[in-house]
């Protein structure tokens, strides 16, 4: 009997060693931290031995193949161990996909995973397809391929897991952007991490697609140093393409093979031209998949986006709030200022990821009236943007930003929470960071 080792006991590890049981293996999994009493329940009932607050060498170095939570470094001793010892140290991604025959389309990028992935699953449902959704979101991958494996998935990919792939191939692939992010994990080089996200293009096969941002620099020259075999697909908000997606004078158009589709931006539900990229990258693949025109069309128009990516909460006096707890890199935050259509009381801070804030000053100059700091240590943003605009205050709570907001903005603007960092040193996670600020806007 082959043995597979688990490394952290989450949402994918879980669903790896259930994967991994019912296909005959012999399963161990091993968490560093605590396991969560549902997840020791759900081990109970399928009979997998598991530790917690150790990992015990013996048991895992006799493994043949080891499956590692993406949060785990490389670097760390034991995975080191297992890579000398010549063991197959794989993701769930990798594990998962030696388990279905599923056409995949994989998402991944620095900003717009979420969206794409939401986006591209819902046409495609509606479409017709009997199509599950995984990778960052909801049940995992392996979960779904072990009890309810479908012919179609669609894949929200980080480069982590994107990092223990050997095999996995999808069909479409979509490169939503690169920006720098995470390059602590990468020894801060950003070409480390540009090849990582370029690994979900590693195995395509010629009749294979690769959808892509053609106004993105880094992708376009490491495509051009570094070709890959499967069809190009670009979208572009500045220059026409033959066969993919581009804008002109507010239209969108998508053509596969001359097969047209022409819709006004007005008409996409989802605002912002971050968000006419992820539309064109999300129908480009259900033209692809041959879903029909006016299912696409009636499901852009429908698609009103996800929770905490630029959401609109209430309008209170005519001041529109904005949820944008998501953005945590100066990326996403200049695609929310650039979104605003007047002037903007912006909520941002947190912990900086080393951000460089030089590409939002114009945006900032030009939209934003009034700063309000909101995370333990401020300096960097006041520094940055203290001659950007009069008003810049520091806060230490969420309703004390919102309650300063509200004092601030006139009829007609708004107020954006887009922090440009991290939530983790006054919040739990993101998700945690928007709720406070959606209620406390509840509560004015
Ligand atoms: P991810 O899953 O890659 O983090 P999300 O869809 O959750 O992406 O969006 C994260 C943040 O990035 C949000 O603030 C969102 O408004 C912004 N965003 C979404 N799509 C894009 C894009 N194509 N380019 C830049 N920023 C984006």
């Amino acid at each position: 009997m082959k043995r597979l080792v688990v490394l952290g006991a989450g949402e994918s590890g879980v669903g790896t060693a259930i994967l991994g049981k019912k296909k005959g293996f012999d399963v161990f999994v091993s968490d560093k931290g605590t396991i969560t009493d549902y997840y020791k329940e759900v081990l109970r009932n399928f009979e997998i031995e598991w530790e917690e607050q150790q990992h015990t060498v013996s048991r895992i170095i006799n493994a043949d193949v080891v499956m590692k939570s993406p949060g785990i470094p490389d670097k760390v001793a034991l995975v080191q161990q297992l890579l000398e010892k010549g063991i197959h140290v794989v993701s769930e991604i990798e594990f998962a996909f030696g388990f279905t025959a599923a056409q995949i389309v994989g998402i991944t990028g620095s900003n717009g995973k979420t969206t794409t992935t939401m986006l591209t699953h819902y046409i495609l449902q509606q479409g017709g397809l009997d199509v599950n959704m995984a990778g960052n979101i909801g049940d995992s991958f392996a979960k779904q391929v072990t009890e309810k494996d479908a012919p179609f998935y669609v894949l929200e990919l980080s480069s982590f897991q994107l990092d223990g792939i050997k095999e996995f191939a999808p069909h479409i692939a979509i490169l939503t952007n690169i920006t720098p992010d995470h390059l602590d994990r990468y020894d801060y080089k950003f070409e480390n991490y540009i090849a990582s996200k370029f690994r979900i293009a590693m195995n395509q096969k010629e009749d294979d697609y690769f959808i892509y941002d053609a106004d993105d620099k880094v992708i376009v020259e490491y495509l051009e140093k570094y070709p890959i075999r499967s069809k190009l697909l670009p979208f572009s908000l500045t220059k026409r393409v033959e066969n993919g997606a581009y804008l002109e004078k507010n239209n969108i158009t998508i053509t596969i093979d001359n097969n047209k589709i022409i819709m006004p931006t007005e008409n996409l539900a989802l605002k912002g031209n971050h968000n006419v990229k992820n539309a064109m990258a999300a129908a480009t693949v259900s033209q692809l998949l041959k879903i029909r025109k006016t299912t696409i069309r009636e499901c852009l128009e429908n698609f009103h986006g996800v929770e905490h990516r630029l959401e609109n909460v209430l309008k209170i006096n005519n001041v529109q709030y904005i949820n944008d707890s998501k953005a945590t890199n100066v990326n996403a935050t200049f695609y929310a200022l650039d979104a605003m259509k007047s002037a903007t009381v912006w909520i941002v801070g947190g912990v900086d990821k080393g951000n460089d804030y030089t590409e939002l000053f114009s945006l900032v100059n030009e939209k934003v009236k009034a700063i309000i700091c909101l995370g333990v240590d401020n300096s960097k943003i006041i520094n940055a943007f203290g001659n950007c605009v009069d008003d810049i205050v520091e806060t230490q709570s969420m309703k004390e930003a919102v309650k300063m907001a509200y004092k601030i903005a006139e009829r007609n603007e708004n107020v954006l929470l887009s922090p440009a960092c991290a939530s983790f040193d006054l919040f739990k996670n993101y998700e945690e960071r928007g709720r406070q600020f959606k209620e406390a806007v509840r509560e004015l």
